[in-house]
């Protein structure tokens, strides 16, 4: 099994949901071993995809050196390059955010669909989950568990009638990525988005690229893509959350109301500890994992 990048280049544009305004994207092939490296234009910032350089997990996965430097909502984009099995990758923008899109990762696997992929000569490496490894904010949780299969599994518990509790178990691979997660949109409530306006935060957020609810009903005249759409979601941020491991994880993945922020201290809390995880790399003597090749 072998490191990925992409084919060749492809560039897209989209609005950023905090400022509103239009940010262009480019994503370039990388050498093996490289990992995924976002490049910020305006300010001239690299930084790897690592726990370790996230700063903000508030309203989205926010990576960085400091507020002015940095790039948000990375998640969504990152929830695409895994499934895809890219290993390698230059994320380059000429602002703070990665565009918003249509609130999912549709048109990123659009534009990875463009770029095509590419084998590249060195093996694949895989990290592999030995021990469980768990972290909590009350009774919400995010936790990883050894497992032969890569397994996502989520529970939502929103008090609201148009959400309720939504269930939703995941293997992880490509196709299964495609049919059931990407299109799956990122929703907020009205209230919530009144205050952030009056913050000058959310500027681009409308019902084009999010699920708008008020106190009682779903504001998007389209309604839903998925009948649970919501919890789709927060799948769809886990992926993309967990990438920043630096390479596929090959575990069970369970959380009750999990969050940005418990996904990234689950991230760092899985690495702190050298017994909690193997790095395999995977010979063209060993088996490939299925949902990775
Ligand atoms: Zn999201």
């Amino acid at each position: 099994m072998r490191q990925k990048t992409i084919r060749r280049r492809v560039e897209g544009i989209g609005i950023g949901l905090h400022k509103g305004e239009p940010i262009r994207i480019v994503l370039e092939p990388m050498e093996a071993n490289s990992g995924i490296v976002f490049y910020r234009q305006d300010v001239s910032m690299s930084i790897n995809a690592h726990p370790s350089n996230v700063i903000n997990t508030q309203m989205a996965t926010v990576i960085g050196l400091s507020a002015e430097k940095s790039i948000s909502t990375i998640e969504h984009l990152l929830s695409a390059v895994n499934s895809y099995g890219i290993d390698n990758l230059r994320i380059v923008v000429d602002g703070g955010e990665i565009p918003v899109m249509d609130g999912s990762s549709a048109s990123f696997c659009m534009m990875l669909d463009e770029a095509g992929t590419r084998a590249l000569e060195d093996n694949k490496r895989v990290i592999i989950i030995k021990k469980e490894v768990e972290v909590r904010d009350g009774d919400k949780f995010s936790r990883v568990t050894p497992s032969s299969e890569p397994i996502y599994h989520f529970v939502i518990d929103f008090a609201h009638p148009a959400i309720g509790r939504q269930e939703y178990t995941y293997e992880f691979s490509k196709k299964n990525f495609l049919n059931d997660i990407a299109r799956a949109r990122t929703f907020g409530f009205l209230k919530e988005a009144q205050i952030l306006r009056s913050m000058g935060l959310g500027l681009g957020g409308s019902l084009d690229n999010t699920i708008i609810l008020d106190e009682k009903k779903i504001l998007n005249h389209e309604g839903l893509r998925f009948q649970n759409e919501f919890v789709r979601h927060k799948i769809l941020d886990a992926i993309g959350d967990l990438c920043l491991l630096g390479m596929p994880m090959l575990g069970n993945y369970d959380s009750f109301a999990g969050s940005h922020k418990l996904n990234h201290l689950l991230t760092k809390e899985i690495l702190k500890d050298p017994q909690n995880y193997e790095i395999k790399t995977f010979a063209n003597s060993i088996e490939p994992i299925k949902a990775f090749a």
